[in-house]
C-alpha cells in the first residue's frame, strides 16, 4: 500500500464512517418470495435500466416476457419477475413512517457503503459506539443488509431515524445534521452490490424522497461532498442519479 493512501485510510477511519471491523460469526439469511410487478415501458427505458432499477437481472426479465434481444417497446408492459415493487420496503414501512417525523430537518439523502465484506446494524452500533466515541451509536439512519450478517436488501431502521435525530455518516457537522444516512452492506471497491440491496435502496430512497419528503430533497453519494471512496467505484451512482434526479 502506498504511504498516501495509508494516510488515507486511517484518516477515514478517524472521521468516523464507512469503516468497520470485520464482524465475527456470519449468519445465515432466508430471502424471502416476492411478487411479480409490472413495467410499463416508456420513452427512454432499456432493459439495463429497468433491471437496475428493479434489481433483477436483464436475463430474468427476457425470459420472462419471451424476449430474444434487447427490443422493448413503449407502452409494452413488461413482467418484472420476483420484484414486488415495495417488497424490501413493507416490513419496516410502519418503522419509517413515524409520527415525530421532522420534514423540515432533511435536506439530502446521502447513500454510503460499509467498506466491510459484512456486517448489519448492531455491529456498526457497536463500533461506532466502542471505537468511535459515538454515544448516539450507529451514524446511519438505515443499513441494507447483503445476506451476511442481516437479509440480503433486508432493511433496518436505525435509532437515529426512531428519534429523528442527527446522523453521525460523515465528517460535516452540517451535512450530518441535515442529511439521512443509508449504507449498504459491502465494499464495492472490490464487489457489486447484490440485485436485492439495489432493489431495496432504490425503494427506500424513492418512499423517503417522494413520499415523505416531496421531492424536497436531494440525493448524494459520501464521496460527492468528502475525500473518499464511499460508495465504491461499483454502486451504480449514475443509474442512481438518473433515477433520483
Ligand atoms: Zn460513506
Amino acid at each position: 500500500m502506498e504511504r498516501r493512501e495509508f494516510i488515507k485510510r486511517i484518516s477515514l477511519v478517524a472521521f468516523g464512517a464507512c469503516a468497520v471491523p470485520a464482524a465475527g460469526s456470519q449468519l445465515l439469511a432466508s430471502s424471502d418470495e416476492t411478487a411479480n410487478t409490472t413495467h410499463l415501458v416508456r420513452s427512454g427505458d432499456t432493459l439495463s435500466h429497468i433491471s437496475r432499477r428493479y434489481g433483477v437481472s436483464v436475463a430474468s426479465i427476457r425470459r420472462a416476457n419471451g424476449l430474444n434481444g434487447d427490443l422493448i417497446r413503449v407502452g409494452q408492459r413488461l413482467i418484472i419477475p420476483g420484484a414486488g415493487t415495495s417488497s424490501f420496503l413493507d416490513p419496516v414501512k410502519s418503522r419509517i413512517d413515524i409520527s415525530n417525523f421532522n420534514a423540515e430537518r432533511w435536506k439530502n439523502i446521502i447513500g454510503h457503503h460499509s467498506a466491510t465484506g459484512n456486517g448489519n446494524a448492531e455491529i456498526f452500533d457497536r463500533f461506532h459506539r466502542r471505537h468511535r466515541n459515538m454515544p448516539n451509536g450507529l451514524g446511519y439512519h438505515f443499513i441494507i443488509g447483503n445476506g451476511t450478517n442481516s437479509g440480503d436488501g433486508e432493511i433496518e431502521v436505525g435509532d437515529r431515524w426512531t428519534r429523528q435525530i442527527q446522523g453521525g455518516h460523515v465528517s460535516s457537522l452540517a451535512y450530518n445534521n441535515n442529511s439521512i444516512g443509508i449504507c449498504l452492506v459491502g465494499n464495492f471497491e472490490n464487489t457489486r452490490p447484490t440485485g436485492n440491496q439495489i432493489a431495496a435502496f432504490t425503494q427506500l430512497v424513492r418512499h423517503l424522497k417522494d413520499t415523505k419528503l416531496k421531492g424536497n430533497c436531494r440525493f448524494l453519494v459520501h464521496r460527492e461532498i468528502e475525500t473518499t471512496l464511499c460508495p465504491g467505484r461499483h454502486f451504480p451512482l449514475q443509474q442512481m442519479q438518473q433515477l433520483f434526479a
